[in-house]
């Protein structure tokens, strides 16, 4: 059975590697490209636009416009617009791949409201390598963390308009979550100054932000007389497409519900 796909932000860097990962996916076809109303790229062959060649999907200005034409959308755009095209989700049975980083809270509370009624999976990473990093920080966090210091560091292109990122803040939580924290209490966003001691219950984060580094992420957890690093390195974005393809299909035979990344790869 093939999973028909909507992507929007398609002319964005994700939108771009999705159309491409869509292309080369078994079991799922491209039949939907949206971008912005104002955007230049209306009209345009979305196969076209991506590199991959013609493949006759246009892009159009509006979701509105095509959905009849597909039962998965994958969104990496903006908050604001992934919370309007939730909504157009959730009335019309749609599942829906989020990729957008960047929500307040009341925004991630509003879009999990959409859970109960279709299916929504929501990961600040889809690649492979940094949920199999997630599930080891569980590990380690709950053998050793309450003896050790935690920072998270995470550094990104130029481009990246949100600070930390979405994949940093997710490996706050799960750390936070194993020792039975509170990230909104203990995390701390910057440093300087007189700073005082560091207090052992605090997680730290630290942000670098340049050229076109595409994603590196290290936890580390520090000790008198050693230290543990876990870290992941992005070099390409189509690992994050790989996975929203497969999130997408994975979706489609899912029943209304909020799901992650760890759900797709069966790592719960
Ligand atoms: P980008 O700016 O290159 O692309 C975003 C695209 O969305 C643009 O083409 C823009 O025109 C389009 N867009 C904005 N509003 C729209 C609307 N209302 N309707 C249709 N299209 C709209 O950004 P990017 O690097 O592709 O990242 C997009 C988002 O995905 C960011 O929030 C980023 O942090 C996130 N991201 C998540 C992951 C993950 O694995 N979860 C990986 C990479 C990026």
């Amino acid at each position: 059975m093939t999973t028909r796909i909507a992507v929007t932000g398609a002319a964005g860097r994700m939108g771009k590697m999705l159309i491409e990962a869509i292309s080369k996916a078994e079991g799922t076809q491209l039949t939907a490209a949206i971008e912005r109303p104002d955007s230049t790229l209306i009209g345009a062959d979305a196969g076209e636009l991506a590199g991959i060649g013609k493949n006759g999907v246009a892009v159009v200005g509006n979701l509105t416009e095509v959905l009849d034409d597909f039962e998965v959308l994958i969104d990496f755009t903006a908050p604001q617009a992934t919370l309007a095209n939730a909504r157009l989700c959730s009335e019309h049975d749609k599942q829906m791949v989020v990729g957008t980083t960047g929500l307040t809270a009341e925004q991630r509370a509003e879009l999990q409201a959409h859970g109960s009624s279709t299916a929504l999976c929501i990961a600040a990473n889809y690649s492979t390598g940094v949920n199999v990093c997630l599930k080891l920080l569980d590990m380690a966090a709950k053998v050793m963390g309450d003896d050790m210091d935690i920072e998270v560091y995470e550094a990104h292109h130029r481009h990246k308009v949100d600070a930390p990122s979405g994949t940093a803040l997710a490996m706050g939580e799960v750390v936070a979550k194993a020792l039975g924290r509170d990230l909104d209490k203990v995390a701390v966003y910057g440093r300087e100054g007189q700073t005082g001691a560091r207090e052992r219950e605090t997680i730290g984060f630290a942000t670098v932000r340049g050229g076109d580094v595409v994603g590196d992420h290290t936890v580390m957890f520090m000790a008198e007389g050693e230290r543990v690093e876990i870290t992941h390195k992005a070099s390409n974005r189509m690992s994050f497409a790989r996975g929203a393809v497969r999130a997408a299909k994975w979706l489609s035979q899912q029943s209304p519900g909020i799901y992650d990344m760890q759900d797709v790869l069966g790592l719960k």
